[in-house]
């Protein structure tokens, strides 16, 4: 999921996982920040997990919770 980045959010993009996304409050949530690349050109946007580590172990605890 992308997380908000409203008016009053940290500014940065982030990307989360929750580990137990049942719960109604300890949803384990793991976060990313998010890298981003730009083509000076034509505008082109890639986006880069900073931890795609972390995010893919939440994955799969949030697989094996279910
Ligand atoms: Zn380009």
């Amino acid at each position: 999921m992308v997380l908000d980045t409203g008016q009053y959010a940290s500014g940065y993009l982030q990307i989360a996982v929750d580990e137990h996304p049942e719960a109604v409050v300890f949803k384990q949530r793991v976060r990313s920040s998010v890298k981003v690349s730009v083509c000076g050109d034509c505008g082109y946007l890639e986006f880069y997990a900073e931890q795609p580590g972390l995010m893919y172990r939440a994955y799969q605890n949030m697989l094996n919770n279910e």
